[in-house]
């Protein structure tokens, strides 16, 4: 980023808030945001891999003849259990999340 040239006309120092953008003279710190991109795009990739080994632990029990009980290999609970339904469902990650949505109906 160059200096900063302010609104009466002084170099200086950029004050950058909290959205990368200088105070003073309104232009965006691309370094810092796309340092905050890089970082954000890790975070969701590591976040992705631990839910998705969530889902994977919690699969359909099945013996070695291919015979099930129907029911989760980790928890017991019918399948889908609640944890499976909960780490392979796309939400909003705004909207409240109640357990009971996620209920199957048996
Ligand atoms: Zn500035
Ligand atoms: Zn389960």
């Amino acid at each position: 980023m160059s200096a900063c040239i302010s609104r009466h006309g002084e170099f200086g120092v950029h004050d950058i808030d909290a959205d990368y953008v200088c105070k003073l003279c309104h232009a965006l710190d691309e370094d810092a945001l796309i340092v905050e991109l890089n970082r954000l795009r890790a975070d969701v990739k590591a976040l992705r891999a631990r839910v998705g080994r969530i889902a994977e632990a919690h699969c359909k029990d099945v013996d070695d003849h291919g015979g099930t009980y129907g029911v989760c290999d980790e928890c017991g609970w019918p399948y889908p259990c609640p944890t499976y339904v909960w780490a392979t469902t796309e939400r909003d990650s705004l909207s409240t999340w109640d357990p009971a949505d996620d209920r199957t109906v048996q």
